[in-house]
This record gives structure tokens, C-alpha cells and sequence, in this order.
């Protein structure tokens, strides 16, 4: 790939010294699945031509990798129902080596036996799924939609494809605290590193303020069961990881809440649309799509790349409580891509 061999020298920092290294891409906003915390029942979806065609996503993609990108993240939405997205992909996993070195997505697992064979085939070696518990009558309420057995045969998939996988759960007050156990002892079963997450004050949903559960609590918790050893083990994200002695596996932990990490953030995020937003929590952001399609100069589009990286903000300003039950910003995660 030639393009991905001409890495800029100007590589991305942002006003505070941080390297921007890692982009995630969300390719749409919709998703099979209606996952509670994440989406209202009744969600207005975007128009398909406001949509960046996936051809657009991988010229904005290869800036990034050009400007030194060295990650990139395909999620949604539920990225595996996008149309078309595998050539998406294949283009992606072409840019691994040269100058890009990981090609990953989020997935809620539902068409995962159907792809995990080409996902590996176009380069990607690890994903990350979401499954919050593995009772299924829990597992449809939280996801409104879904069937766990098709999440988890998407995950043996995975597995059998040879993915590494890493389950995403999101740790919810009430709803699946009491799981968490037998979640760490079906990764460790399965062969999987585990991810817990606090739930982000994103969009209008109910209940926010009754199902958050600060992660501090569950490691504490964890820590009467499990023997959990701090490590600096990273996969470039936010996550803290603990190796679990008795499975031989990792947890991590995103604490967004807890514990802010936004002194080390390395990433961005671009949506479906084109709009560049450098803060999950803020509501800053630059428009892509416009100059993409104002222009096939690629000069143009590193340089408003570059001036967005420019006014990155610091750090998002998360707060779950009584006297804060409003988003910290309106939209979903669905529409900025978790
Ligand atoms: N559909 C894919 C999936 O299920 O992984 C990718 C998109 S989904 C928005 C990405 C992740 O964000 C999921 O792990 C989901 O649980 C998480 N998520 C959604 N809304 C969240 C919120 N308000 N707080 C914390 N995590 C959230």
C-alpha cells in the first residue's frame, strides 16, 4: 500500500501533549440489538446519503494512517449489519503493516458466525464483543432484541476463526452486579480476557442514575473470590488490566467515573457521518464529510484533521448522581461509537 508507507512526519499531538495514535471508527448508527443503557426503544435513524460511503471512510482512514495513526476500531452501532462492510475491511487490513498495526472492531456477537472466517481473512486479530450476562432471559430485557445463543455462537466463532476475543460488559446496579463472578469464571473457561465498564451519562435514557455502579466497588468485591494482580499490560485503550490468578486471564476495567484517564487519552472518534469528535464526552467537533466531498485533495483533509486535533478538549466532565441525572451530552453512544 503505497499510501500507508508515506507516514507524515508531522504526527497528530494535541494541545496537551498527547499523541493521537488510535481512531475509532463508527460505520452506522443503527444496531439489531437495543441494548438499554446504550439506546432508546424507538431510535430515529440517519438517512443512508448522510452516511461517509465506506469508500469515503477508508480515504479519511488512510489521512489518519498517513498523519500516524497506529489503531484503528470499526464499531457502531452495530458495525456487522452495516451493508457491504467486509470490502470495508479487506481495505483496512490491507493498510496493517504499513503504517497502521491493528485493525479491530466492537461487535454485539450477532453476526459473528457469519464473518468471523473474512474478518480474520482481512487481517483482524483480535475483537472485542459485548455481553453483559449470560442468563438469557436477563440477556434479552438488557438488549430489548436479542437471543444470547446467537451472541454466543458468534463468539465460538470468533474463537474457532482464531479472533482472540475480548468480552465487554457493562456493570449495571441491580441488573447484573450479582453475575460478575460467573462472568470472570466463563472467560477464564473460555480462554477470554474480560472487560468491565461504568456506564457514561450518553443520551436520554431511563434508569441511568439507579443502574450506575462504580467499578471500585466490584474489584473490591471481586478481590473475596479472585486473586487480582495489577499489571501494565494495554491493548491502547483506557482500560486497567489485573491478571486473575485461579483462570490464568485478564480483567480490565474502564472508569470513566471512578477514575478518569483522560490525562493519557491517544484517541478520536468519527462517526458514521463524517464528524470527527475528539472527546466521547464532549460535544466539540469537526465536520470530515465536507471537506471529503469538497475536494479529492488529500492535503486539505490532513489539514482540517489536523486543526481539529488542535483544539482536543482535556477531558470529558461525566457525572452520574441525583443532582446530575441529565447526559453529560445528548447523544447516544450508538451515534458516537462505543
Ligand atoms: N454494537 C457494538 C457492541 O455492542 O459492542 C458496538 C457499539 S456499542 C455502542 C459499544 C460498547 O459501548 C458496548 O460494549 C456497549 O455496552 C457500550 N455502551 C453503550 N452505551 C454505553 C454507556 N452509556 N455507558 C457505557 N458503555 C456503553
Amino acid at each position: 500500500m503505497a499510501d500507508g508507507m508515506m507516514i507524515s512526519p508531522a504526527r497528530l499531538t494535541d494541545p496537551f501533549g498527547r499523541s493521537i495514535t488510535y481512531v475509532r471508527i463508527s460505520v452506522t448508527d443503527r444496531c439489531d440489538l437495543r441494548c438499554v443503557y446504550c439506546m432508546a426503544e424507538d431510535m430515529t435513524f440517519l438517512p443512508k446519503r448522510d452516511l461517509l460511503t465506506l469508500e469515503e471512510i477508508d480515504r479519511i482512514a488512510g489521512a489518519f494512517v498517513r498523519l500516524g495513526t497506529r489503531k484503528l476500531r470499526i464499531t457502531g452501532g452495530e458495525p456487522l449489519v452495516r451493508r457491504g462492510v467486509m470490502s470495508l475491511f479487506e481495505r483496512l487490513g490491507a493498510r496493517v503493516g504499513y503504517g497502521l498495526d491493528e485493525l479491530t472492531l466492537t461487535t454485539n456477537g450477532t453476526q459473528l458466525a457469519r464473518y468471523a472466517e473474512a474478518l480474520r481473512a482481512a487481517g483482524v486479530r483480535r475483537v472485542n464483543v459485548s455481553l453483559d450476562t449470560l442468563d438469557a432471559d436477563r440477556f434479552a430485557d438488557i438488549t430489548r432484541w436479542g437471543k444470547l445463543s446467537q451472541t454466543l455462537d458468534g463468539i465460538a466463532a470468533a474463537k474457532a476463526a482464531g479472533l482472540a476475543v475480548k468480552i465487554n460488559a457493562v456493570a449495571l446496579k441491580g441488573v447484573n452486579e450479582d453475575e460478575i463472578d460467573d462472568l470472570v469464571a466463563w472467560c477464564g473457561a473460555e480462554g477470554h480476557d474480560l472487560c468491565l465498564i461504568e456506564t457514561m451519562p450518553m443520551g436520554e435514557v431511563a434508569h441511568r442514575v439507579d443502574q450506575y455502579l462504580p467499578l471500585s466497588i466490584v474489584r473490591a468485591r471481586l478481590r473475596r473470590r479472585w486473586t487480582l494482580t495489577e499489571t501494565p499490560y494495554r491493548t491502547g485503550g483506557p482500560a486497567r488490566y489485573y491478571d486473575v490468578a485461579e483462570t490464568g486471564r485478564r480483567i480490565g476495567f474502564i472508569t470513566p467515573m471512578t477514575h478518569n484517564f483522560c490525562e493519557s487519552c491517544n484517541r478520536v472518534r468519527l462517526t458514521c457521518t463524517g464528524t470527527l469528535y475528539m472527546c466521547l464526552g464532549q460535544d466539540d467537533q469537526a465536520d470530515l464529510r465536507a471537506v471529503v466531498r469538497a475536494s479529492d485533495d488529500d492535503t486539505a483533509l490532513a489539514g482540517a484533521i489536523r486543526a481539529a486535533i488542535a483544539r482536543k478538549p482535556k477531558g470529558h466532565d461525566f457525572v452520574i448522581d441525583r443532582q446530575h441525572d441529565r447526559p453529560a451530552v445528548a447523544r447516544h453512544m450508538s451515534v458516537t461509537g462505543g
